[in-house]
């Protein structure tokens, strides 16, 4: 259905070596190329043909950060026509929940079963599709040593990826990606430590590295955790995506300061994804990334020179072959005080341990480490206000405010709903997705009548916007909360 991006194939040795001339993350490289050519498919050709169109429906449009790429590439009208292609199969969704709603309490986690998208990102699953085949080639590829050597001169793959590719990587595989990313942590930038993010420039256009969003909950002393939740209903995005922005702002602007106190304070954020680690280094100043990076790249050396250390050489298969190791492994563990059998028992363990267990331990031990701590304090805010708004819902006085809302986005009310005692809180979510669908399907529709030749002399109406309010509904905050939206037109 998709066309195939550009990409290294599995196998093709030539186009590896082709692309190892650039230094660099090769699946970096891969990932952008591969969202590229997607998007240039799916808004020249694809995206009106039938099997397309059903697809986004299911996946219930794109993640934030691609319909972030979709507003950036498309022009207003054909945003327009993509969301008047889906808009009207989600109002029929939340028509068809809201008419199996109500009848008992109780049944928020079936509903929210139901209003989950039933297929993935499409433009993540291209992006995973080809970050696989590429790492399946470049796997292939550094069995041979010679390629392998070039893998490591061109720093072929950055930490986060190493993180994320090292539990499928054979010894050889391993060892030689690591000695890569060692290469690059050597690199200056945010890019040499966490990758490269090519949507950094444009959220910073689009205000994602702006002050903390007005809609975002208050630190009042007077305030209580209600006040604050009806004033994340005042804001002008899904008050679950504003509360993980929030977060995340928070987190981010602690941590610039922080990075100047003693290190076990902060140590965890030595492991940012790249989406965070770009959003730090737009807004933060440069003595804060600098000491960031700093004790990243000296903790990450570390690391990985103690993984490559442990992977130098691989134990053969045969335990019997591996007992041959056991005077030199004695030697190197000393007796440790020890006599006899006591003295024998760890050096005969660690010589008998087989290879891949062997692999896992050492990958485990400096590979292992929390994800990054905005991510975690995000999706913290968002399972915490998720849970107050669903119990809130059954207060009068917050169902009239949340029914006068922009109201959650159709990626999160699966979380609220999923969460709902009582049938009218379940009812009232719906109730609101299935009208705001439904009237935004009627702006779609009038956007596109209006452009229309014979009505040019019509002039534009409030419906003029409706695909911004649609990207927003369907995939949240996409954009900082309340500002102007103006990326594509
Ligand atoms: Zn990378
Ligand atoms: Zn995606
Ligand atoms: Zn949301
Ligand atoms: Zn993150």
């Amino acid at each position: 259905m998709w066309r195939r991006s550009r990409e290294v194939p599995a196998g093709d040795l030539a186009a590896l070596l082709h692309e190892l001339a650039t230094p660099g993350c090769l699946l970096c490289g891969a990932a952008e190329r591969a969202l590229s050519s997607f998007y240039f498919w799916y808004l020249n050709e694809q995206y009106h043909e039938p099997p397309v169109v059903t697809r986004v429906q299911s996946a219930h449009g794109f993640c934030r950060r691609h319909t972030l790429h979709l507003l950036v590439r498309a022009g207003a009208g054909t945003v327009t026509s993509i969301y008047r292609l889906a808009v009207p199969a989600w109002a029929e969704l939340a028509r068809r929940l809201e008419t199996g709603s109500g009848r008992r309490d109780g049944e928020g986690p079936a509903l929210a079963a139901r209003a989950r998208p039933s297929a993935a990102c499409p433009a993540c699953e291209q992006e995973g599709r080809t970050l696989e085949r590429t790492l399946r080639g470049l796997h292939r590829a550094v069995a041979d040593p010679e390629t392998a050597a070039r893998v490591v001169r061109s720093r072929a793959i950055c930490l986060t990826h190493l993180l994320a590719a090292a539990p499928s990587l054979s010894w050889t595989g391993l060892r030689t990606l690591t000695e890569a990313a060692l290469h690059g942590l050597g690199e200056g930038g945010v890019e040499g430590l966490w990758g490269t993010d090519g949507d950094a420039a444009v959220r910073v256009r689009a205000g994602g590295a702006r002050s903390e969003p007005a809609s975002g909950p208050g630190p009042e002393a007077r305030s209580t955790s209600l006040a604050d939740l009806h004033r994340l209903l005042g804001g002008a995005a899904c008050p679950l995506c504003s509360a993980g922005l929030t977060s995340v702002d928070r987190y981010l602007r602690w941590l610039e300061r922080e990075v100047f106190e003693p290190a076990h304070r902060w140590s965890e954020a030595t492991v940012l994804c790249p989406v965070h680690a770009h959003d730090l280094a737009s807004r933060a100043a440069p003595a804060s990334i600098a000491a960031l990076a700093a004790a990243a790249r000296s903790e990450w050396t570390a690391r990985l020179r103690e993984l490559h250390a442990g992977l130098e050489r691989r134990p053969p298969e045969s335990p019997f072959v591996r007992l041959l190791d056991l005077p030199e492994q004695l030697r190197r563990t000393g007796d440790g005080g020890r006599s006899g059998w006591r003295r024998w028992r760890p050096a005969l363990a660690a010589v008998l341990e087989p290879p891949e267990r062997r692999l896992g331990r050492l990958r485990d031990r400096a590979l292992n480490r929390p994800p990054c701590p905005a991510c975690r304090h995000a999706a913290a805010a968002v399972e915490r206000w998720s849970q107050l708004l669903a119990a809130a819902l059954d207060d009068p006085g917050t169902a009239r405010r949340y029914a006068r809302s922009h109201g959650v986005c159709l990626r999160h009310l699966p979380a609220v709903l999923g969460r709902c005692r009582g049938s009218s809180a379940a009812g009232l979510l719906l109730r609101s997705m299935r009208v705001r669908l439904e009237l935004l399907a009627w702006e779609l529709e009038e956007a596109q009548r209006k452009a229309g030749w014979d009505l040019r002399h019509e002039p534009a109406g409030g419906e003029r916007t409706a695909w911004r309010r649609a990207a927003s509904l369907a995939s949240g905050a996409v954009l900082e909360p309340g500002l102007p939206v103006g990326l594509s037109s």
